[in-house]
């Protein structure tokens, strides 16, 4: 059935995803505070609203994709509820702090709308090709509800009641993080000793140390040298953070994940937040003794 979207965030993974949706039939009336970004949604076909009140006015589903719970909560003001149409969902798709969605489901539970998290992964790619995968929280019959909306951007999974969602993606940001770092020092030792990154990647990618980082990161974005994953290093410390802290919050270990989250802090203080996450795999190269990556 074709939905009115109103979709607020239009960046790396906005842009895509509201072409995803116009593709699919569905009406998309996107705000974004970067005019650029409301632009390019007009050449794809959507609708651009100069305010979110404006963009959410007559919708029947608000996809955010925004940075951080925190600009998520800013977006979500009283006037911007106060416009939404009875029944209408809200679905928080960015990487937002779990604890703050639940309380963020209850502010807005008690004026009677309902709010889902559905996280992706997957990265522009996958937001391009509509195959991420996509980690709902929300009770049966809402998931339901968004079920068919949610397929035409990839793979919906249903993690259980609210903030599992952003639960599930921290927890793997955090995963995705520390392998992408322990997969550059993997490969930096297997140089010293005159092992080819490919050739280890092709080693290891049929064997036990395999991830998303070794068939993915190191072979399209590092080895390429194009650095260009769409996803910023700043984004990924704040998941990382959000997942450590949640284990702190919870009493569970995560002595390794603080770990890397205070060396990820240091590469970032270093390369800025705005830099591509992969350039971590240079930045750790660089720092070694004699510099750089042997190629
Ligand atoms: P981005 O910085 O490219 O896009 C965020 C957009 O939000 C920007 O266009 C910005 O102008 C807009 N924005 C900021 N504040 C706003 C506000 N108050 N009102 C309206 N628009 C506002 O980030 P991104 O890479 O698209 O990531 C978005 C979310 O998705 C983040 O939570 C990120 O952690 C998550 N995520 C990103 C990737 C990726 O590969 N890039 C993958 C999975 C999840």
């Amino acid at each position: 059935m074709p939905e009115s979207i109103a979709f607020i965030g239009l960046g790396n993974m906005g842009t895509p995803m509201s072409r995803r949706l116009l593709s699919a039939g569905h009406r998309v009336v996107g705000f974004d505070l970067d005019e650029g970004q409301r632009a390019r949604l007009v050449e794809a076909g959507g609708e651009a609203a100069s305010t979110p009140r404006d963009a959410v006015a007559g919708a029947t589903l608000v996809v955010l994709m925004l940075p951080n719970s925190s600009v998520v909560e800013s977006v979500l003001s009283d006037e911007l509820l106060d416009a939404l149409a009875p029944g209408a969902i809200v679905i928080d798709m960015s990487s937002s702090e779990p604890l703050r969605t639940r309380a963020l489901a209850e502010r807005l539970g008690s004026r009677g709308i309902a709010l889902i998290d559905a996280p992706v992964s997957g990265g522009v790619s996958g937001a391009e090709a509509g195959t991420l995968t996509i980690m709902v929280g929300g009770d049966a019959a809402q998931y339901d509800r968004v079920l068919e909306v949610l397929s035409s951007l990839g793979r919906p999974v249903h993690a259980g009641p609210v903030g599992a969602g952003h639960a599930a993606k921290a927890l793997n940001n955090l995963l995705s993080a520390t392998h992408l770092w322990a997969t550059s020092e993997a490969i930096l030792a297997g140089q010293r000793f005159g092992l080819e990154p490919e050739t280890l990647l092709t080693i290891v990618n049929g064997s036990s140390g395999r991830s998303g980082s070794t068939e993915n990161k190191w072979p399209n974005f590092i080895l390429t040298g194009r650095f260009d994953s769409g996803f910023a290093g700043g984004l990924m410390l704040k998941d990382m953070k959000i997942a450590a802290d949640l284990a702190r919050e919870l009493g569970a270990p995560a002595e390794l994940g603080e770990r890397a989250v205070s060396l990820w802090e240091d590469a970032i203080a270093d390369l800025g937040p705005g830099a591509d996450h992969t350039t971590i795999a240079r930045w750790i190269a660089e720092r070694q003794e004699g510099g750089g990556m042997a190629r």
